[in-house]
């Protein structure tokens, strides 16, 4: 029986898992489905559409002859514009909807669905909208008898293909960018949590979105995101997922047309937090906030602490005292901050990096255990391992779950070095009061972003992405239209 106002409308609530292609709602063209089940307690929440590779040519073509007749790229950007603006107002008026089925299906607190993701997703799409007539191109300084003009314009069909971690705001921050700059867009979710972007091709119809600009197709990676991959007439392929799969779409871009290839990848981000940092509970809170928010499935959480010898006991003394707040809870309710995990693939992943951080002799602290297992859903404790070295699994390899590694340094400069020792090269952070010693070490830092006396800052302003086999690409910022545009030049003789 439901016992939380959430519940009752989860119970209620009607889920259409077919296709979006060309502005219509399809089933698959073979007819398949697959089952879409939720981590919250194991249910079954509907029956999803599990396109393949006549599907992808459908929407490919649906999406290449919106492009050619210009319905969307031949607007003027304003038009662009208010259409933009009035497909997030519909996401806030549908927030509620939202908001249950992230949670639903991929398992994350509705506190957080309906106040992180809804938000940050809306905001997205807005903020392109809204920038999108207000940047200017570029006349050459050439001389008298010539004009050059340097222009942006849309690359044509893009594909994006996203995760399943923050799945409408990984959707969100390919829409925005490639539908303000006039592309078309065929977007494939993850088959662990397809229901938000199909909400969000309902919604962005309602709005004016033109049919077959934007396009939704669920299904498996082997199946609808290889098509893609491979598909010669998808101009542009922006990836987030697994340095594995980023991989595999990069060969995928280069066997096909050399489509461009955008790669958004994972991380195994360290956080470092010197002797002398400024206030240490609001490094702890940081920490433990950042790496159990999401149950550990971000791609920029902060996996490694590295923390010095002489204030670990310190800290971990409060890290250990906050731990419990973080015990996973029923995601519909509003008073849970860490849910349930996505999978049971995932879940399996996840207890192995814990029995492997514990055969290979690093200490347990808290958590360690599955959770909640009366519910049928899937839930993992917070966890945190002390006396990690830097050959262990644990703290070389992306977990995506609700694990700290806890190393102790005593030198900075090997702590760095130790920090950048991975294949990765997301996030990082350091902690410190010396201004010096902050810039040299996040200069040092070999990542997309650093922090420095923080974790959580963020904002659609700034670019998001990684160095090395964290991927190529930026999501975010005006620095993201950079991946939908082809950059023109065209001389004009003048005299
Ligand atoms: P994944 O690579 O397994 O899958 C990502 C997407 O790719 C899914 O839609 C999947 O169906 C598809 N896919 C899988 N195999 C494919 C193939 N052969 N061809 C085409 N498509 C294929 O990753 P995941 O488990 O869904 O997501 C977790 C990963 O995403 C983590 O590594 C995380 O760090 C990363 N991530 C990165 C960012 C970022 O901005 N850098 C953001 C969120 C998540």
């Amino acid at each position: 029986m439901p016992t939380t106002p959430w519940q009752e409308r989860a119970a209620t609530l009607r889920i259409d898992g077919r296709a979006f292609i060309d502005g219509e709602r399809l089933d698959a063209r073979s007819g398949a489905r697959f089952d879409c089940v939720s981590p919250v307690d194991g249910r079954k929440l509907a029956e999803v559409a599990r396109c393949d590779g006549p599907d992808v040519d459908a929407a490919v073509g649906a999406a290449r002859a919106a492009f050619e007749d210009r319905r969307w790229a031949g607007k003027a950007p304003s038009e662009r514009k208010k259409i933009l603006v009035r497909f997030a107002d519909l996401m806030l008026e549908h927030r509620d909807e939202l908001a249950l089925l992230e949670t639903l299906d991929m398992g994350k607190p509705i506190r957080y669905s309906r106040s992180v993701d809804v938000q940050l997703a809306q905001n997205c799409i807005r903020w392109y909208g809204e920038a999108i007539d207000k940047v200017y191109d570029q006349v050459a300084p050439t001389g008298e008898d010539s004009l050059a003009l340097i222009t942006r314009e849309p690359v044509g069909v893009v594909a994006a293909i996203i995760p399943w971690n923050y799945p409408m705001l990984m959707a969100a921050w390919k829409i925005g960018p490639a539908l303000a700059a006039g592309n078309s867009l065929v977007l494939k979710p993850s088959e662990k949590a397809p229901l938000t972007s199909l909400k969000l091709a309902d919604l962005a119809l309602e709005a004016g979105v033109p049919p077959g600009v934007f396009n939704v197709l669920p299904g498996f990676g082997q199946e609808a995101g290889r098509a893609l991959g491979l598909h010669m007439d998808v101009d542009c392929i922006a990836f987030t997922g697994s340095t594995r799969t980023g991989k595999d779409i990069v060969q995928m871009a280069g066997q096909s047309n050399l489509k461009r290839a955008w790669t958004e990848l994972g991380g195994k981000s360290a956080n470092i937090v010197c002797a002398d940092c400024p206030d240490l509970d609001a490094a702890v809170a940081a920490a433990i906030g950042s790496i159990y928010f999401n149950q550990g499935e971000s791609c920029n959480a902060p996996s490694r602490l590295f923390v010095e010898a002489s204030i670990k006991d310190a800290f971990l003394d409060k890290a250990l005292r906050m731990i419990p707040d973080f015990a996973p809870g029923d995601p519909l309710d509003d008073a849970t901050v860490m849910g349930a995990i996505v999978d049971p693939v995932q879940m399996k992943t996840v207890l192995g990096y814990i029995e492997s951080g514990k055969s290979d002799g690093a200490r347990l602290l808290a958590g360690g255990r599955a959770a909640r297992v009366e519910s049928g859903g899937l839930y993992i404790e917070p966890t945190l391992f002390d006396g990690v070295e830097a050959s262990m699994r644990i703290a070389r390899e992306e977990i995506f779950g609700p694990v700290l590694s806890v190393l102790s340094f005593t030198e900075l400069d090997e702590a760095v070095r130790q920090a950048n020792a991975t294949p990765y090269g997301l996030a990082a952070a350091v902690w410190t009061s010396d201004i010096g010693k902050a810039i040299r070490t996040s200069r040092a830092l070999r990542a997309g972003t650093v922090h420095v006396n923080q974790y959580d800052n963020d904002d659609i302003t700034v670019p998001f992405g990684g160095y090395k086999q964290s991927g190529n690409g930026r999501d975010k910022s005006l620095h993201a239209f950079d991946k939908y545009t082809e950059l023109k030049t065209t001389w004009i003789q003048v005299g």
